[in-house]
């Protein structure tokens, strides 16, 4: 026999019970939760019927689930430091100051202090970019793939652009140089092969057409054995012999010597500009650690060019970003203590023994905290920069390896890490759920954030 529907309390019953409710939440959107609880039993008609009460803890934890930011902090413990999904850098506490003060007051954004007259959004950063890479001159848009668009739709549009075949990058997210090019106006002329090209094949690439010469900086991946590409000085010199512009893009891009940071040296900005290319572009969110953006540095007259491009306008950064790359290029002004400041140069260049003494501290710990069947222990693992950075290197660190009963309790176990108040991020490697703690800074926030995990879930 089926439930009678009619026993059921009303909306208006049940708002009069739920005044706690609707303090937190509202009033309509507390009716809204009510309303599709008791649609929700209605549809599926359990014996017995709820209770107001159940009804009410029903409605409760469809506002709560409701009431969770989408983009609330979570746990990277990918091993993956630049993650694209994740968020990539973690800003400089100095960024976040700047940034939140930019939020809360008017700024200067486009007003000039001195004079009293409008002023120019890329003031703010021009001076601090150029002293930092020896550029004559600096624009800043929303990231690289945009600096790149209007990089090659200002220097070839309706013209050539000339690329090594080895170079045609695809970064994912849809971001394939072919595609990039053709929607900047420019025409591909691809010279070399995938794996060697040689100064002979851009020189006679290059005819009345030609807009710019690219250079990319192959990201993601590396192009190993018989190989040979043309040094970005060389290409600096055939594109200057030529009269057309060299447009290098370095993606991720870095301005220090990250050697000294235990990492494999990268070009870095200061070099690319020094070799010659007339505009460099690189991104703000990568190696450089500051919130997403794209810079295009380079010759006084190509940079105005830029400026002038209506796509300008429609590409330009708003005041909360230009306060955190404000201040977190001020940093690089002291690199003695960059490390400390710049939250992700700290993960990338955290030594593997403090992680492995964390991981053996935190095993047991979270051991405690996970149903029975579930085993953690201190395991040896390798982190990745991310973001196409340094693609084939990996750095030594620790994870927890959590082990499970078997079936599909890891990826049950992974759902419900996704689902705490701070959601864990892992990974799954040979049988076993890894959480590299390269990322970890907050031990005692993420056992405390485990204890709230649903081990009706998982059993
Ligand atoms: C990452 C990357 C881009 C795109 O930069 P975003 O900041 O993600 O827009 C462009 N070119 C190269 C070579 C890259 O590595």
């Amino acid at each position: 026999m089926s439930a009678d529907l009619r026993a059921l309390p009303s909306v208006d019953r049940l708002l009069g019970e739920a005044a706690p409710l609707i303090e937190a939440h509202g009033r309509v959107a507390t009716t809204q939760a009510l309303r599709h609880t008791l649609q929700e039993v209605r549809d599926h008609r359990p014996d017995p019927l709820p209770d107001g009460a159940a009804l009410i803890a029903a409605a409760t934890a469809r506002l709560e689930k409701a009431a969770r930011p989408g983009l609330r902090p979570l746990f990277n413990l990918t091993g993956t430091v630049l993650h694209t999904n994740l968020g990539r850098a973690l800003l400089a506490e100095a960024a976040i100051e700047a940034a939140t003060a930019a939020m809360r007051d008017a700024v200067a954004l486009e007003f000039d202090l001195d004079t009293g007259r409008r002023g120019e959004r890329d003031s703010h950063l021009r001076g601090l970019l150029c002293e930092l890479t020896g550029a004559e001159d600096a624009t800043v848009v929303n990231n690289n793939a945009a600096a790149v668009l209007i990089a090659l739709n200002t220097l070839g549009a309706g013209r050539e652009a000339v690329v090594s075949r080895g170079e045609l990058i695809e970064i994912g997210g849809a971001f394939r140089m072919p595609d990039i090019m053709a929607r900047a106006g420019v025409r591909l002329v691809e010279v070399g092969t995938t794996n060697r090209t040689h100064p002979r094949d851009y020189l006679g690439a290059v005819t009345p057409e030609t807009g710019l010469i690219l250079k990319v900086h192959t990201s993601n991946y590396r192009i190993e054995g018989f190989t040979a590409e043309v040094s970005g000085s060389a290409l600096a010199k055939i594109a200057s012999d030529k009269k057309v512009p060299l447009l290098n893009d370095l993606g991720s891009g870095t301005l220090v010597d990250l050697s000294r940071y235990g990492l494999s040296p990268e070009p870095t900005v200061r070099e690319a500009v020094a070799e010659g290319a007339d505009l460099v572009t690189f991104s703000g969110d990568k190696l450089l650690g500051g919130p997403q953006a794209g810079f295009i540095l380079g010759r006084r007259e190509l940079i105005a060019a830029i400026n002038r491009n209506p796509m300008k306008r429609a590409l330009r950064l708003d005041k909360i970003r230009l306060a955190a790359l404000e201040a977190t290029l001020r940093l690089y002004r002291d690199p003695d203590r960059l490390a400390e400041r710049l939250p992700t140069l700290a993960l990338l260049a955290r030594p593997q023994a403090a992680i492995e003494e964390q991981a053996r501290r935190l095993a047991p710990l979270v051991a405690a905290t996970l149903p029975a069947g579930f085993a953690a222990s201190a395991e040896e693992c390798r982190s990745q920069i991310g973001s196409g950075a340094l693609p084939l290197e990996t750095l030594p660190s620790f994870a927890l390896r959590i082990a499970g009963p078997g079936g599909h309790a890891l990826e049950a176990l992974q759902a419900a890490l996704r689902d705490l108040p701070r959601p864990v991020v892992g990974r799954l490697q040979e049988g076993a759920l890894l959480l590299d703690l390269r990322c970890l800074t907050e031990d005692a926030a993420f056992v405390e954030n485990l204890a709230a995990l649903d081990h009706a879930a998982l059993a």
